[in-house]
């Protein structure tokens, strides 16, 4: 499990401390945390551990695994990373080979592309290195919110990001701690109602938890450590535990 280290924190995205906080949030987390220490990590959370948190390899990991299944993710990812790992060497090679490695991850044409262009513009406009800030992880080929936050946190170690994917957005919404319709919504939503220092926490959390217990389709109630606390807002049908 990685572990979470601390850097200076900008005051950009603080949340509004007027705004209540929902009391079934820091037991929900504690509870999830406790109980996700036996499941097997997402795919780019263990690929950030097994190389000390490379922001380069984190960024393209993160790219690759947008509406890809992980183990395709660290499949493809490792494919791609034992013939190339820097923005230099993938800039290097040629969409087509890039779609190659990278092959089956979902929209590999595009998502090649982009890694090739990302590639180019760290080369050309941040002097090889992936860049620091939110805005201008924002400006890369392919890039957008999670990916940013993603980065950030984990090879970044900042404190002051909430990365929203897809399950964050559903369970959180399902948790009944926002009410939002996208997740750059709930990612604004979740800085105003949970607690700062569990930020960096929630990505992991929740996405281990999507994977595993409260599943897209019939999530898993019955089993779920949070089921006494979650009004299950939207949930029509219920899996076997
Ligand atoms: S009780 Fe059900 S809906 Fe609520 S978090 Fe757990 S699995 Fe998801």
């Amino acid at each position: 499990m990685r572990s979470l280290r601390i850097l200076q924190v900008p005051r950009a995205l603080r949340g509004d401390l007027k705004t209540p906080v929902s009391p079934n949030i820091v037991p929900v987390l504690k509870s999830i945390g406790r109980a996700i220490r036996t499941m097997e990590e997402p795919a780019v959370e263990k690929i950030a551990e097994a190389t000390q948190e490379d922001p380069f390899r984190v960024l393209i990991a993160t790219l690759l695994s947008a509406q890809t299944k992980d183990a395709v993710t660290a499949a493809a990812s490792a494919r791609l990373f034992k013939v190339a790992r820097t923005p230099k060497t993938v800039a290097a090679l040629p969409v087509s080979r890039i779609e190659r490695l990278i092959y089956p991850v979902s929209f590999y044409r595009n998502k090649a592309r982009h890694t090739k262009q990302a590639c180019r513009q760290i080369l050309d406009e941040f002097g090889g290195v992936v860049p620091r800030t939110m805005a201008e992880l924002l400006t890369l080929a392919g890039v957008g919110r999670k990916t940013a936050n993603l980065v950030l946190i984990l090879s970044h170690a900042s404190r002051d990001n909430i990365c929203v994917d897809t399950h964050v957005h559903r369970i959180s919404n399902r948790l009944g701690w926002v009410k939002t319709r996208t997740p750059d919504q709930t990612e604004q939503a979740l800085y105003r109602v949970v607690p700062r220092k569990w930020w960096p926490d929630v990505n992991l959390y929740l996405v281990t938890w999507g994977q595993n217990i409260c599943k897209p389709v019939y999530p898993r109630c019955q089993a779920c450590v949070a089921s006494p606390l979650c009004p299950r807002r939207g949930v029509t049908k219920e899996g076997r535990s």
